[in-house]
Formats: structure tokens, C-alpha cells, sequence
């Protein structure tokens, strides 16, 4: 469904993905994994036009990513909850989760349910400023966010990024229930806490220095004395 092929991608002058291939199917769960400065982030912003792709290809089923403005793919479901979590700090919990929706009442409320099913403490906190809810909390209202567009494609950049461990396992938790609740939906998970993503995805890819040094599904990831290289090793320490 979402198909990346030789990317090569960077800002400027500067190139930063190096014929990066990637692929990822309806209804699974796929983790990039890597460490800082790997290139994870920039392979997504180069989904949306936000880096300078300079060769590849890049389709999302019969769409073309290349040339297609950033608010049409989200439109063809593709969504990408960005690191950083792109809230809006001064609006509520419900403002926020509103932003991305254009759908029918009745719609909308089956969204909201779902979205509350999975993260019950959103709903308990629905007049709270963004802004001013925990770290975990914020994750959760940028998942559920990304969840209320009903994406056929949800790319998760650094879920974990700044959570202390306890919330980390929540978060991934989650994911794992969102994966029951909306079988049919791919998710991309970008990642540098392994375990936690192995232990939900059943493929992944691992990113060293802009390229794809190894892919495999969890298990093989999980014995690949390639992918502890690919923290310990050349990339520096964890
Ligand atoms: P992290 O886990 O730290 O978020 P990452 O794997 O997501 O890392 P990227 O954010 O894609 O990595 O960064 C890859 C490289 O691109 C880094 O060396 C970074 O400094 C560089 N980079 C990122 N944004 C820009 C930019 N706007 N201009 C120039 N270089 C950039």
C-alpha cells in the first residue's frame, strides 16, 4: 500500500537518505528503527513534500506522493503524527482532536467513541488545555488525533520520545489495541526504543546513516547482531 522506493532525499545541498526501499501493506504494523540523526524523520517529511526528494519513488496505493500536496495525501488517509506531537497547546483536548475531521455527526461520534475507548483519560480531560497535560497524555491526544481522520495509514514518528518507561509501555500498549480495533489500517512506526517496537510489529527495517542496513521480520530484528551494531556500533552509544 504504501510503497518507497529508492529514495534519495535531503535538504538543499545536503543528502541525507540514500536509496531508501520500504514497504508496508494494509493492516500491518512495521517499525523503522534507528538511532539519532538515522534519517527516520526525514523519510517521512519526504513523503509529504518536506524534504528534497531527489530520486525514488514513492506511492500510496494508486497515488503518486511526489508533486501531491501535503493535505491531499492526508486525504487519501495516509496521516503522520509527527514527533514533537503537533498539538495545539492553548486549545482543548476535544479542540484539538477536532481539528482534523470533516465527517457527519454520526460519523464523528463513532470516532470519538473508538478514540475513547483507546484512550479512556482523553475523555475524562476533554476541556483541558493540551498544553497542560503530561507527556504521556499529549502522546495519546496526538495518536488520537491522528485516529479521528480514519486513516487507512497512520505513521507514528518517536512515540516514546521524552515518556518516562512506565509510559512508554502504555503508549505501545495502546498501539498494539489500535492495531485489534482497526485491523485493516497499516501503521509505521518510527522508533529508537527496540524492544518495546519489536515486541508490537511483525516487520521492521532498521536505518543507519540514511540507508536501509537491514530489514527482516521481528524475530530475525530481534537476533540480528546487526541491529545492536546498528545502536552500539558505528552510530555511537545508547
Ligand atoms: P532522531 O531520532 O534524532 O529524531 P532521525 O533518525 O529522525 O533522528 P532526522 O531528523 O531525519 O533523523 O535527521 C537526519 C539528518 O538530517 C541529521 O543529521 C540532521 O541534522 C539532518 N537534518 C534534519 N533536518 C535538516 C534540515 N532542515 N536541514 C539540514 N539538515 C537537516
Amino acid at each position: 500500500m504504501l510503497e518507497i522506493e529508492g529514495l534519495s532525499a535531503g535538504y538543499g545541498q545536503v543528502r541525507i537518505l540514500h536509496e531508501v526501499s520500504v514497504r508496508i501493506d494494509a493492516g500491518e504494523i512495521v517499525a523503522i528503527l534507528g538511532s539519532n540523526g538515522a534519517g527516520k524523520t526525514t523519510l517521512f517529511r519526504a513523503l509529504f513534500g518536506f524534504a528534497d526528494v531527489t530520486a525514488g519513488s514513492l506511492r500510496f496505493g494508486e497515488l503518486d506522493l511526489r508533486g501531491t500536496p501535503a493535505f491531499e495525501i492526508a486525504k487519501a488517509g495516509l496521516v503522520h503524527v509527527p514527533e514533537g506531537r503537533g498539538l495545539f497547546p492553548g486549545m482543548t483536548v476535544l479542540e484539538n482532536l477536532m481539528v482534523p475531521v470533516q465527517a457527519d455527526r454520526g460519523r464523528l461520534q463513532d470516532r470519538r467513541d473508538m478514540v475513547f475507548e483507546i484512550f479512556p483519560r482523553l475523555k475524562d480531560r476533554l476541556g483541558q488545555a493540551a498544553g497542560t497535560m503530561s507527556g504521556g497524555e499529549q502522546q495519546m491526544l496526538a495518536i488520537g488525533r491522528g485516529l479521528m481522520a480514519q486513516p487507512r495509514m497512520l505513521l507514528l514518528d518517536e512515540p516514546s520520545t521524552g515518556l518516562a518507561p512506565k509510559l512508554v509501555d502504555e503508549v505501545f500498549e495502546r498501539l498494539a489495541l489500535i492495531h485489534e480495533r482497526e485491523p485493516g489500517m497499516g501503521i509505521l512506526v518510527v522508533e529508537q526504543s527496540v524492544a518495546d517496537t519489536i515486541a508490537i510489529c511483525s516487520r521492521g527495517y532498521v536505518m543507519e546513516r540514511g540507508c536501509v542496513v537491514l530489514d527482516g521480520t521481528s524475530a530475525e530484528l530481534q537476533n540480528a547482531s546487526a541491529l545492536e551494531e546498528a545502536f552500539l556500533g558505528t552510530t555511537g552509544h545508547r
